[in-house]
């Protein structure tokens, strides 16, 4: 897979960052709605086996995406295969 992209607003080489690939407050939300079932509500414990592991994905996820050093424009990164 190519390393190098052009910028499609400046035509310059744009270089690989990492980004959150979730919006991390929504994560920290699913972790503190699943502690709090965990200590508040033991009947609804169990829902928090769901909600703290999916929260932590959400929160710790990163992607890498096209940044050009010259406008700071960001691009997308063509995956072919869906993760
Ligand atoms: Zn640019």
């Amino acid at each position: 897979m190519s390393k190098i992209a052009k910028c499609t607003h400046c035509g310059d080489n744009m270089g690989i960052i990492r980004v959150d690939k979730y919006n991390r407050p929504h994560g920290a939300a699913l972790i503190a709605i699943g502690f709090l079932f965990l200590i508040a509500l033991p009947v609804e414990a169990i829902l928090s086996l769901v909600l703290l592991p999916f929260g932590i994905v959400v929160f710790f996820s990163k992607k890498e995406v096209w940044c050009c050093p010259s406008c700071s424009s960001i691009a997308e990164m063509a995956h072919k295969k869906l993760n």
